[in-house]
């Protein structure tokens, strides 16, 4: 493989004060301001409306070269002033972006000094909460900032519980944070299943109306929807936190149980058969609830579509990259369909991904050695294609490129999606997610063969490649050369 270490070509994450709005989009009444230069929101804007297909409202404190030289206190004081007259919001999650940060404005200090002025105090019933969070690009990708903005967003509403040493009213509900931004139709898969299970839970963040809204006929400034922010400030009185991901770490459930006591628990995205069960495990270890015989049925006719696709997947070479835990949640399904992940890759600079990733490898089909990357860039990503030889790739849009050069098929899964409809639609989990993508993988890998879906005459192996390698031979016959294949 090329090694091209001196830049990044093509980058593989997105900027770090976008997982930030991931976040901050997820809660009730909140707007987001970045602090930098207009372009950086603008960026961010398109990326989500793109990807949601929603208007996605981002305000800036339009940093000019003067706020650059001399600083951006007196840019950043306007765009919360005009964030307010306009949205009338009750937070205000700001970010800061690489420009705010090189130049080094303290952004704490000047939401202070612009609240002592502004006579804005510091209680979330009656006064606007302003959330800082430091999300410089050139640090980490979309999904440190992600973590980092519902870390910072737990801190503000539970501080007062901390600093008048509050005594707990336990409201037997569970707090459940993901790790990485989940499709508004994974965010309803989840919250329905604990409406089924009767059980009372505080989702965070909530994107299942805020990015994927019905049409209204006057459209709001803020969307409704998202976690309400009386319930972000009971979450110390939670039963426990249910952290989903197990590859990056989950500050918010962390620091619930640090200064709170509040129990975490921290179980793999449930996306496939073995990550559902972990988490209906987890659900069982902490509620004392049994599984509702809807989602045992749901799980018995996964294995049922598991067994009837077994003899077009077993085999099959794929390349999956994106988010650390995503990535970690489909390489476990693959393993569990027969697939052989080839190559697994994540843009993120990700200190236990290798690690998390060998070890599900080892325990599901130790005999396979993949390529396991992190830190990449879309054209490491091509070298390792290229070496690794896949027959699929399952990731973001952004790898079509690839995809079309080695004319093999892309099922897209994660953010951002650009070139298709419906991503807020992509339903990855629980046990009919699973269902869901496994169709969508297998039906890709039929479309890209021609393959008829009859169960004849199959031998055990992968079709698919002995469909490929058929086309191969008569393409190069037709063309008058033999290959190897041929
Ligand atoms: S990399 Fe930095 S400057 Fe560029 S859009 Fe992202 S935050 Fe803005």
């Amino acid at each position: 493989m090329t090694k091209r270490s001196y830049a990044t070509v093509n980058p593989c994450v997105m900027c770090q004060p976008m997982g930030s709005a991931l976040a901050f989009k997820g809660i009730e009444n909140t707007m987001v301001l970045y602090h930098g230069s207009q372009g950086c929101s603008t960026y961010m804007r398109l990326q989500l409306a793109h990807h949601f297909r929603e208007p996605v409202d981002i305000a800036s404190s339009s940093l000019s070269e003067k706020g650059a030289v001399y600083g951006g206190r007196e840019s950043l004081k306007k765009g919360l002033r005009n964030v307010i007259n306009r949205y009338n919001p009750k937070v205000i999650g700001v970010a800061t972006t690489c420009l705010a940060e090189t130049i080094g404005d303290d952004v704490p200090a000047i939401i202070r000094e612009f609240k002592e002025e502004e006579g804005i105090g510091d209680d979330p019933e009656r006064d606007i909460i302003i959330i800082p969070v430091s999300t410089p690009s050139y640090g980490e990708s979309h999904v440190s900032g992600y973590i980092k903005a519902l870390d910072a967003v737990v801190r503000k509403f539970t501080e007062k519980f901390e600093e008048e040493k509050a005594v707990k009213i336990p409201n037997g509900k569970l707090n459940v944070i993901p790790v990485e931004s989940l499709s508004p139709a994974d965010v309803r898969e989840l919250k329905e299943i604990f409406e089924v299970i009767a059980r009372d839970y505080i989702f965070l963040p909530d994107i299942s109306e805020t990015f994927d809204a019905p049409l209204r006929e006057n459209l709001p400034k803020i969307a409704p929807g998202g976690t309400p922010l009386s319930e972000i400030a009971d979450m110390p009185n939670s039963l426990a936190s249910l952290g989903l991901g197990i590859v990056s770490k989950n500050l918010a459930v962390k620091y619930l149980e640090e200064l709170h006591d509040v129990p975490r628990y921290n179980v793999p995205i449930p996306i496939g058969l073995s990550n559902t069960d972990s988490f209906f495990i987890g659900l069982v270890k902490i509620l004392g609830c049994p599984i509702p015989e809807k989602y045992q049925k749901e799980r018995g006719r996964l294995l049922d579509a598991m067994v009837d696709v077994h003899k077009y997947l077993y085999g099959v070479k794929a390349a999956v990259y994106g988010d650390p835990d995503l990535v970690f949640s489909l390489t476990t399904f693959m393993l569990e369909l027969g697939m052989n992940p080839v190559l697994i890759a994540t843009g993120s600079k990700s200190r236990d991904f290798e690690a998390k990733v060998r070890q599900i490898v080892e325990k599901i089909n130790p005999e396979l050695e993949p390529m396991v990357l992190n830190g990449i860039d879309f054209d490491t990503l091509n070298d390792a294609v290229s070496n690794c030889n896949p027959e699929i790739l399952i990731g973001n849009s952004n790898g079509r490129y690839i995809a079309k050069a080695r004319d093999i098929p892309l099922v897209r899964v994660g953010l951002p999606i650009h070139d298709r409809v419906g991503a807020q639609r992509i339903l990855t989990v629980g046990y009919r997610g699973a269902m869901e993508l496994l169709d969508r993988i297998t039906n890709a890998i039929l479309e890209a063969t021609d393959t008829f879906t009859a169960p004849v005459q199959v031998e055990t192996g992968s079709i698919y490649r002995k469909e490929k390698q058929r086309r191969v031979r008569g393409r190069n016959a037709m063309n008058g050369k033999r290959t190897e294949c041929g």
